[in-house]
């Protein structure tokens, strides 16, 4: 294979749109996830199968995983049957799932030792920015190996930066998770109390989101609560272990977030509810269910 293959591991919400991306971009893929019928998707649409991601590693001189949490890369990466196993000597792995930053350093440790490239570079944006190639990414790791693999990342996102070394992308992304966080809360209790005070929710959306309180959460987020639709998009448990990892972040380096605690311990109640699943808007049900009103009900 030229070098316009890559490996991709992993292939969930985020990570199918962003495979799709590269095969129409040119790239020769080859996939694994642990759920088979997310690869015979991708083979459907062009790709070749993998039986481990060591498999990927040993056909493609870059792999990019895409799983959950920080214990799910370190089973891609450096577990058995993982990337590291198969990776040669200049190769190249990109994590871009979103987990704890000493993990990221963890594995960017275990490349080194490898001699392989190794870049964490967690995206935001979503679901609908992966499918539009749009999605912001912040990187951590070494220079070099960010100029040499930035034509991927340029593929995949629109807003690309490096932030610094190995899991400064994943402290960024944790920053990231909880200016949104604490936004759609915000946003939930506004449009809850609007209604509770027999305001029209929408009619009180449209005449603040032009002003200071107006953000990219807000226009993305207090539509979905107005109508009741919470299909993900991100997911609750997503973003509970993110602000977990945000939580485990701040405790090592003394940094108290009592706003992130609370909306961390919110999702943990909706995941409770049987929410998990729900896109991470469903913030607006802890909030509504205290309140005895439903945003989008008469
Ligand atoms: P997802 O649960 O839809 O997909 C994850 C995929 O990884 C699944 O198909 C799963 O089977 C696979 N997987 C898990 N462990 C594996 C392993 N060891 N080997 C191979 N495959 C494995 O999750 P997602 O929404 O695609 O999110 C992926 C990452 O991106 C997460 O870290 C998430 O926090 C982050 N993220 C998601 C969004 C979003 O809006 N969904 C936005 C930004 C960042």
């Amino acid at each position: 294979m030229g070098d316009k293959a890559v490996g991709f591991v992993g292939l969930g919400i985020m990570g199918r749109p962003m495979a799709r991306n590269l095969m129409r971009a040119g790239y020769s893929l080859t996939v694994y996830d642990v759920v088979g019928s997310a690869v015979e998707e991708l083979v459907t649409d062009g790709a070749q199968s993998a039986g481990s991601a060591r498999e990927v590693a040993e056909r493609t001189p870059v792999v990019i995983t895409m799983v959950p949490d920080s214990a799910d890369s370190e089973a891609a990466i450096l577990g058995e049957g993982g990337a590291l196993e198969g990776a040669s000597p200049g190769s190249a792995v990109l994590d871009m799932s979103s987990i704890a930053p000493a993990t990221s350093q963890k594995i960017g440790a275990a490349c080194d030792a490898a001699q392989v490239e190794f870049l964490d570079a967690p995206v935001s944006g979503g679901e609908p920015k992966a499918i539009d190639g749009t999605l912001a990414i912040m990187v951590g790791g070494k220079r070099e190996a960010f100029e040499r693999h930035k034509e991927i990342f340029d593929i995949l996102g629109s807003s690309i930066v490096l932030c610094g070394g190995y899991g400064a992308g994943n402290t960024t992304k944790l920053a990231n998770q909880i200016v949104v966080a604490a936004n759609i809360e915000a946003v939930a209790e506004a449009l809850v109390l609007a209604k509770k005070a027999g305001l029209d929710p929408n009619t009180v959306y449209q005449a603040i989101r032009g002003g200071l309180a107006g953000s990219t959460v807000m226009d993305a987020k207090a539509p979905m609560i107005i109508e009741g639709d919470f299909k993900p998009g991100f997911r609750v448990r997503l973003h509970q272990k993110d602000l977990h990892n945000a939580l485990l972040t701040g405790k090592d380096l003394g940094v108290p977030l009592p706003v992130t605690s609370l909306v961390q311990q919110m999702l943990g109640a909706l995941i409770n509810d049987g929410k998990g699943d729900a896109d991470h808007s469903a913030i607006a049900n802890f909030i509504e269910d205290m309140a005895g009103v439903t945003v989008s009900g008469e």
